[in-house]
């Protein structure tokens, strides 16, 4: 059995949490790949290292003196190591580092070291070898992961050792350079970790006891969800649920290793449990597995008389959109008119160019732009084999003098998507929660 073990910034924040991720990974010899994160906040007004790091980088981009904020960095780490009693000279690094900040320094390199030092403390502490992301994760020239270079360098290192600790969130480019991911990226390194040495299991230990069945500031203790697919939780995380990165998915996806998220301060909790079921025939009180929305959307509805006979009026609009470089939302359709959902910060300052293209291009009876709308998708696995959850749906939104401007599915019926008005956001929220999850 080999799991991978990723820590987020929340369970490294200090010595403290350095424990508890001790008894958590010697707890089960499995957990065998501890990736770590860049220390985070110990408290709700304290700062992350990843972010102290940008900040440094941008004070010195603007010739400003951020030996303030590198001392904050540095009394992080040196309490790490002195509470703990490690011997690793981090004092060494940081003294390079510092000087190197007084040249010019790659914001890659430099935004990165918050987890290469994290992960160097950890991997002492743990008694693990320190295995460097730069010597494991390769990028090929467009930014994609080269899985081949990947996995052999991977081969490498275990032909040596067996128990490692990792820094997430960066690798190295084909020449060596290192190059960070996307924020929240060392969910993306546990999971290509897990890929690569086929894990039973990827572990992502962080702050929360799985994932929620609704946004916890919307609705009053939601219940955990114990299983969910890739699929609805690519769903969940697209409408706006944030606890793991959407690319972390994809790696583990294709192997079918679960994704287990847990929380740190909570290790007796089962968490979620994200894998694909074949054989889900369980079945579940509640049809649904959870739901997930966020508001700002914009609806450019374009309206025409015996519209269905004209070939291609979608394409000549979306071609528009395409010329501004806009990602398209949803585009549910009527006889005789068809909408288009964007997010509203992106086409914003430009929606009377796009309004005029529109019409220039389709020569529409109407165009309406309907802009603060709120998109909700309710997200169940179950609810294509039960017949009438939409009917249910839509009854109590209406029950509940909500008006729907808008609904979409997918084709998969795991989803189905509501769009109201952003004041209706929460209320939305609450009423198909207490419907489905609280009936
Ligand atoms: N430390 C990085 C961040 O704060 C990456 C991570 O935590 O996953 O975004």
């Amino acid at each position: 059995m080999i799991k991978v073990v990723k820590f987020g910034g929340s369970s490294l924040a200090d010595a403290t949490q350095f424990q508890k991720v001790k008894q958590i990974v010697s707890a089960d010899d499995a957990r065998r790949f501890v990736v770590v994160s860049a220390a985070g906040r110990r408290h709700k007004d304290d700062n992350k290292i990843t972010d102290l790091l940008y900040l440094c980088h941008a004070h010195l981009k603007y010739s400003v003196n951020c030996d303030p904020i590198f001392q904050m960095i540095e009394e992080r780490f040196l309490a790490i190591k002195n509470d703990l009693k490690l011997s690793y000279p981090i004092e060494k690094d940081l003294s390079y580092l510092k000087s190197a900040l007084r040249k010019s320094i790659p914001l890659d390199y430099l935004v990165s070291r918050g987890e290469y030092l994290t992960a160097k403390l950890m991997a002492e502490y743990l008694g693990y070898t320190f295995l460097d992301a730069k010597d494991f994760i390769y990028f090929s020239y467009d930014g994609q992961i080269d899985f081949v270079k990947t996995k052999e360098m991977m081969d490498h290192h275990l032909s040596a050792h067996d128990h490692f600790v990792i820094p997430g969130f960066y690798g190295a480019m084909p020449d060596g350079q290192v190059r960070i991911m996307a924020r929240g990226g060392s969910d993306i390194t546990g999971a290509i970790a897990a890929k690569v040495v086929d894990a039973d299991v990827y572990e992502n230990w962080t702050d929360v006891s799985g994932i929620l069945m609704a946004d916890p500031r919307i609705v009053d203790n939601p219940k955990r969800i114990d299983k969910i697919t890739y699929s609805e939780l690519r769903e969940l995380s697209y409408m706006g649920a944030n606890v793991l990165h959407e690319d972390a998915i994809f790696p583990v996806k294709e192997k079918n290793i679960p994704i287990n998220i847990r929380n740190t301060n909570e290790p007796e909790n089962p968490g979620t449990l994200i894998m694909e079921y074949d054989n889900d025939t369980e079945t579940c009180a509640s049809p649904i597995t959870g739901i997930a929305g966020s508001k700002d959307f914009t609806v450019v509805a374009i309206y025409k008389n015996h519209m269905s006979n004209e070939v291609g009026i979608v394409r000549r609009a979306l071609e528009v959109f395409e010329r501004y470089q806009i990602s398209i939302e949803h585009i549910p359709s009527g006889i005789d008119s068809f909408s288009i959902v964007v997010n509203s910060a992106d086409i914003k300052d430009k929606i009377y160019d796009i309004v005029a293209q529109v019409k220039e291009n389709c020569r529409p009876d109407k165009v309406k732009v309907i802009s603060d709308i709120a998109l909700i998708a309710t997200v169940g696995r179950h609810m294509s084999s039960r017949p009438g959850i939409s009917g249910q749906l839509f009854a109590e939104l209406g029950k509940n003098d909500i008006n729907i401007r808008m609904i979409a599915q997918g084709s998969d019926e795991i989803n189905i998507i509501v769009g109201v008005e952003n004041k209706d956001f929460e209320k939305t929220t609450k009423v198909i929660y207490n419907r489905f999850v609280e009936a």
